[in-house]
């Protein structure tokens, strides 16, 4: 069997980012998960989020110069944290959401169709099974 033939349920870990929240693109986003085959949501919550658990989730990029205008920005309204199950999620969300930079995101991903700056791009995905462990354990302890 080919790997692509494979099944591989995964879960993610999604955030939809202040600024998806207040432009109102809570459901377009979230309509374009659902409409996946396969895609369902095993947790979702409307929450904002504290410095401390952002510098669990960012902690990679401490030093770097825009992390702590990403803070700023993370911790400046609500996001939506998702919880995403299905065949390839993982890969497949990265891939609805198109590159960090939404001006190289192709038209037809969210960054791609609603974003132009960096920081500001709207939508979180787990990068890999092993990123997405460590965000669901950070954003969602308690899921079995
Ligand atoms: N970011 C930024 N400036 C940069 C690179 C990244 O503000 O030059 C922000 C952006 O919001 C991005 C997040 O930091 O989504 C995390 O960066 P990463 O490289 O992990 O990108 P992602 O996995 O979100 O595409």
């Amino acid at each position: 069997m080919s790997a692509r033939s494979c099944h591989m349920t995964q879960r993610t870990l999604v955030l939809l980012k202040p600024d998806a929240v207040r432009r109102g693109l809570i459901g377009e986003i979230i309509g374009r998960i659902e409409a996946k085959a396969g895609w369902t949501i095993a947790a979702l919550e409307l929450r904002t989020l504290g410095l401390e658990t952002l510098e669990q989730h960012y902690g990679e990029h401490r030093g770097k110069p825009f992390y702590e205008p990403l803070m700023a920005f993370m911790s400046s309204g609500p996001v939506v944290a998702l919880v995403v199950e299905g065949e390839r999620v993982i890969e497949g969300v990265r891939q609805l959401a198109g590159p960090t930079d939404p001006i190289a995101a192709a038209p037809g991903s969210v960054r791609g169709d609603f974003g132009t700056i960096v920081r500001e791009n709207l939508i979180h995905a787990s990068d890999s099974e092993e990123s997405a462990i460590r965000e669901l354990k950070i954003f969602f302890p308690g899921l079995s």
